[in-house]
This record gives C-alpha cells, structure tokens and sequence, in this order.
C-alpha cells in the first residue's frame, strides 16, 4: 500500500516544555512512536526560515529565505521582504526575476510525481504558503485566500474564525485542525499533508514560558492532535499514515531588549560613519538604497564596536574577506553554504544564559528586538533556540525509541519524500532519518 504522511507542527514547542500531565496526547504517542532527542532547528531560528527548511531540505545558505524579515535591494519601495506577507511571496519572482525559494519545496517535488502536498495552518498567510508557493490552491490559512477561488469557496464551507475568547490563538488552531479532518486528510491524492498550529509560539512570545498562558496552549494543541487522531481512525486510515509531531525552533524568556537597528545606528554616530548599513533581526546588511557600499574598513570598524557590547557573544561573517577580521566565525557555519546574494554582511549572536525565569524556565538571551511586549523569543543559535520537538509515529517507526543521532529539520523533506515511495529524489542537504525506520 502507498504511504501517506501527515507532519503535525506546533510552532515554538520546546522539547522540555512538553508537559506530560498536560499533554495525554504526546504522552501517548510518545509510548508509540520514535522521538529525536538531539532535533535541530536552522539557522536563523526564524519561524519562515524553518519552514522553508522543512519543505526543501536544503539549508538557508541554498534556499535563500536567510530571515523572516529579508533585505532584498530593488524589492518594493525600500528593498524590505516580510516573509509573513504572502503578497509579497507571490510578487517577488516577477519583480527580481528569479523564484523567492531557490530549491525545489516538496510540494514541487510531490507535484511532478502527480501527488499533491495539501497544507492546513494557523500560522501566518506567508509561512503557510511557504511550504508550496507555487500551488496556493493547496494551502487552507483563516487569514487568505491568496486569491484563489477555489479556496474562497472552502471558506465559506468552514465558516469564519470565531473571535478569540482566550488569550491563546485557539479558534485559529481548531479551524486549521477541522480544515485538515474535513477537506484534506480525505483526499487520497494528498500524499503529504502538513497541519501547522501557531501555538504554544504566540502564547510564548506574550506572557512568557511557563505562564499560565502557554501552559494553556501545549493543552490546546494537545487537544489538537487527539482531534486528529481520532479522524484518522474513524476514517480508516492508521494503517497507511506516518506521522510526524514536530516543531520548527524553541523559545528563550527575553533579559534585554534593544533593537539592532538601534544599536548599529548609534555605532554609526560614534564611529561617524555615514548612513551605509541597515539592519533587520540578528542581521547586518550594505542598506538597500545602494547609495554607499560600506567598505572593508568601515565594516570593520562597525564589527569591533558591536563585538565590544556586553550583549555580543559572536559575530558571524558572510565574505572571505572580513574573515581576518578578529575574532569572527564563518556565516557558513549557520546557514550552510551561500549558494545566493541574500546573505547579509555578518550576523550578531547575542549572549544567552541558562538562568531560569519567574515560572522556571531555564534560558535566556539578550534578544536584539526593539517590540518591548515580548516576553520571550527565538531566532538565535543558542540551544534554547535551536532544540526542536520530533515525534514519528506510525507503522513506517520502531516503537519507544528515543534517537539521540544529531538530526534537524532539513531531514524532514528527505524523509518524506522517501516514505511515500519518492526514493530517487536527490539535492538535499539533510538526511533520511533511517534510524526510526522500521525496515
Ligand atoms: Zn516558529
């Protein structure tokens, strides 16, 4: 019988914040399945970054989605890409002539075979559509309907989102769950299918790890997967489904705020340098208008004056030739590779901690962001960041394994792709997770 998978996302979840008392669901299934103790996010540890990592399998140095928030000089009116924004995914390969993910998604490489890859997901309409930018009429978001009327008529069907009566994005969450059971997990042709729920992510950010709140959402999305679960048995369907339980990065409580921008503005001032660098994230880049290409030197100085901060732990450059500058590492080292122009001129790793919160929760890190309503965030490489939760679950998995074999996100697509029969796919740079594979 031909596999089908179905990949079960929760964004933000860290893997020691699955709270078992809370969560029969994953309690369960982990008794069932084969958990990745050792799962990696990529870097950045960005919600659209990871997404495109999943769908590709390929690193961000290939991909070329480098960030949520991208410069891209001669794009729109100032040369910003918010990836969240799926207008500006599905205008971007008209505008810079070339396509926005510069690897092939699995949706791309189902669709060649005559399979689909069907997306339902509470996350933004640009990470949803992520996954296969070039088949929106495949990926159900509350939000778009990216102009498809097929989609606009499945709307209807649903219904609209009910207004949130908690502080956990928990209508969006069911609506995404019940557009996954009603539409497409019936669908034989969908080979693979992806349930992407925002939670805990959301709740994270705005009351903290470990708040009342969060601790709300891993209930929501464990009542998630249990809705799940029992479609898949009422249709018949245990048999011939594999399931992955994942998440696309972690979450660390927030201890300083203070945006990059800010910090490379000032930098500039006291270093009385001209206006020739923007920043976005944990990024630096030449600034988009192009007016003035920073030089070596001034680099340079920018670099030594941010490495001096008490915040900065790294810096991370892209060309060969800052890297005899002191003290720097290699950008390739996080983004694999650079196969493209997006790459910025050096990423700064803040300094992060073990420390525990007011619930705690350990670890920490002196985010670079200027939103001061966030209580905790993610995009570093420190671990609290990168450590991701995968579960497998189905005939495909040995039973009550737990992998400590260094594994990420960029295997996923490999090994979906291997499951449902696609075996001579090639060009990955991650693997196919043979050690939870029962055959
Ligand atoms: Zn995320």
């Amino acid at each position: 019988m031909s596999r089908r998978v179905l990949i079960i996302g929760t964004d933000g979840l860290r893997p020691d914040n699955v709270d078992l008392n809370r969560m029969p669901t994953y309690s369960e299934l982990i008794k069932r399945g084969t958990l990745f103790g050792s799962f990696q996010s990529a870097f950045p540890s960005e919600t659209r970054v990871s997404m495109t990592t999943l769908t590709t399998g390929v690193l961000p140095g290939r991909h070329g989605v480098v960030s949520n928030l991208m410069v891209v000089p001669g794009f729109g009116d100032d040369g910003y890409l918010q990836t969240g924004d799926d207008g500006d995914l599905l205008a971007y390969s008209e505008a810079m002539l070339e396509p926005f993910i510069l690897a092939p998604t699995l949706g791309d490489r189902l669709h060649s075979h005559g399979m689909k890859l069907a997306v339902a997901a509470s996350s933004s309409p640009g990470a949803s559509l992520l996954w296969n930018l070039k088949h929106p009429e495949q990926v159900i978001n509350p939000s778009s309907t990216y102009g498809v009327e097929q989609l606009r008529q499945l709307h209807v069907e649903l219904g609209e989102v009910s207004p949130e009566e908690s502080h956990v994005k928990r209508e969006r969450a069911l609506w995404a769950t019940r557009a996954l059971v009603e539409v497409h997990l019936r669908s034989q042709r969908n080979q693979a299918m992806v349930l992407w729920l925002s939670e805990p992510d959301a709740s994270q950010h705005d009351y903290g790890l470990g708040s009342p709140e969060s601790l709300e959402a891993l209930e929501l999305i464990d009542a998630c997967v249990a809705e799940v679960l029992r479609a898949i048995e009422r249709e018949a369907l245990t048999d011939e489904l594999d399931l992955f339980l994942i998440s696309d990065h972690g979450h660390s409580t927030i201890r300083a705020q203070g945006s990059l921008q800010e910090h490379v503005r000032i930098g500039c001032e006291e270093l009385g340098l001209a206006k020739q660098f923007a920043a976005a994230g944990h990024y630096v880049y030449a600034a988009p208008d192009g007016a003035i290409e920073p030089s070596l030197q001034d680099t340079a100085a920018l670099i030594a004056w941010l490495q001096a901060k008490p915040w900065c732990e790294q810096v991370y450059v892209s060309s060969p030739e800052y890297m005899d500058l002191p003290g720097v590492l290699p950008l390739e080292q996080l983004l694999g590779p650079i196969a493209h122009r997006r790459a910025p001129l050096f990423a700064i790793q803040p300094v992060w901690s073990h420390e525990t919160n007011e619930y705690g929760v350990p670890g920490t890190t002196m985010a670079l962001t200027s939103s001061t309503s966030l209580r905790a965030s993610h995009g570093t490489n420190s671990p609290y960041d990168r450590h991701a939760f995968c579960l497998a679950v189905g005939n495909s998995f040995h039973q009550g394994v737990v992998s400590d074999i260094p594994s990420g996100i960029v295997d996923i697509a490999p090994t979906v792709c291997w499951l449902i029969g696609l075996q001579e796919e090639i060009g990955f740079d991650g693997r196919v997770l043979r050690e939870a594979l029962r055959d």
